[in-house]
């Protein structure tokens, strides 16, 4: 897509993105925010015209799930008429663009959730306005910064190379969260069978152990199903199978 509007010229790129929070993107949040819910918009525009195709707000009010970002990924998956790519005055098509073809649009940084739904559906860019720093300081919403840090930002492991001296950081053995945050506290199954096995003893933990075992095993089949209908061509809107 390197003739697509989207890399050609980011003086046209920035007036499009502009333009699509202030005309579009603005007057809904503008209804829900009065309503209740966060300042957070989105749109997603296509590559090759910067055509805008979904554009939604956030709206905590029916579900704190349904972040802007979350909200236009959803509706840009629910939707069955899309604006021409390269032309929002020809007919409208019922083709769902790929979301690789696709600009996104954030007012906000997307926080851990957003991120998260953005990478998943497969949009491979996100601009945004606002900075997280802006949403703390100007907004009073700090907590895009406080989720990434309680929940993701895991300590540094030092690797050392015997003199005792640090000699840089091992970033593999870095866990990817932290399980235990200021937010809520994680375990796995195998986490509680150990603690059985120190509050009850290795009996009762080995009964436990070989329950947690069972259960797994009946997804074995489940996983089965699911790789033979993928391999099968079974329709899916999901991006990473
Ligand atoms: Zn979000």
């Amino acid at each position: 897509m390197a003739s697509s509007a989207y890399d050609a010229d980011p003086v046209a790129l920035l007036k499009v993105l502009l333009a699509t929070v202030e005309a579009d993107i603005i007057p809904l949040t503008s209804k829900g925010v009065s309503s209740g819910s966060k300042l957070f918009g989105a749109a997603i525009l296509s590559k090759a015209g910067l055509v805008p195709l979904t554009v939604s707000t956030n709206n905590e009010v029916a579900s704190p799930l349904l972040h802007g970002e979350i909200n236009c990924i959803q509706q840009f998956f629910a939707q069955t008429s899309f604006p021409d790519p390269l032309d929002a005055s020809k007919p409208a098509s019922s083709q769902r663009p790929n979301p690789r073809d696709c600009v996104f649009l954030a007012t906000h940084e997307p926080c851990s959730l957003c991120l998260s739904g953005i990478t998943w559906s497969g949009f491979d860019n996100f601009f945004y306005l606002f900075t997280y720093e802006d949403s703390r300081d100007l907004f009073s919403i700090p907590y895009d910064i406080e989720i990434l840090q309680e929940v993701f930002r895991v300590p540094a492991v030092l690797t050392s190379s015997g003199s005792g001296e640090t000699d840089g950081e091992d970033l593999e053995a870095r866990q990817l969260y932290n399980r235990r945050n200021k937010f809520f506290t994680a375990r796995s199954f195998e986490d509680l069978v150990r603690e059985i096995s120190e509050k009850r003893g290795g009996v009762e933990a080995t009964k436990w152990s070989d329950e947690v075992k069972r259960v797994k095993a009946l997804y074995n089949e489940l996983s089965d199903t699911y790789q033979k209908g993928i391999k099968g061509g079974t329709e899916s809107a999901s991006f990473w199978k």
